[in-house]
């Protein structure tokens, strides 16, 4: 009689197996945000949490050279941003920078003239509130110098 299970008692062991598996189960991040339980497991912390903490190495005035890099500025209608993703960067600018990088928002690019190009990378266009299709743009402009 083991195998002679009723419909619905079948039905129910399908539903059951269809279940997500257990580290997709989403569970709560400390700040209360719903995160898959891997994200928490690998990282401790949702995905909002990690970039934040990235965020919180740069100093100030730094996120205004992503969006300077970015075009990212109250000069161009947002539609437009993105359209350049290269800085050329000087002396002064160099520690900023480097901050940018080791945050993951920016990366190095071409050397010129003992100048150092740099880049910004996907989360920095997100960042620097590139909308995915101008984030698209940004990428495929950033190996040009
Ligand atoms: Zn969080």
């Amino acid at each position: 009689m083991i195998y002679d299970l009723s419909r619905a008692e079948r039905q129910h062991r399908a539903i059951s197996n269809e279940k997500p598996a257990p580290n997709l189960v989403p569970k709560r991040c400390t700040c209360g945000k719903a995160a898959p339980a891997k994200v928490l497991v690998q990282h401790g912390k949702c995905h909002a949490c990690q970039l934040a903490d990235r965020v919180a190495t740069l100093e100030p005035g730094d996120a205004d050279l992503l969006l300077f890099m970015l075009g990212a500025t109250p000069h161009w209608p947002r539609v437009r941003w993105g359209y350049r993703n290269h800085y050329l960067v000087n002396r002064r600018d160099r520690a900023a920078m480097e901050r940018l990088v080791a945050a993951g928002f920016a990366r190095a690019g071409a050397v010129l003239l003992q100048l150092q190009y740099f880049h910004a990378t996907e989360v920095g266009c997100r960042l620097a509130g590139l909308d995915a299709k101008r984030t698209r743009v940004a990428l495929s402009l950033g190996a040009r110098p």
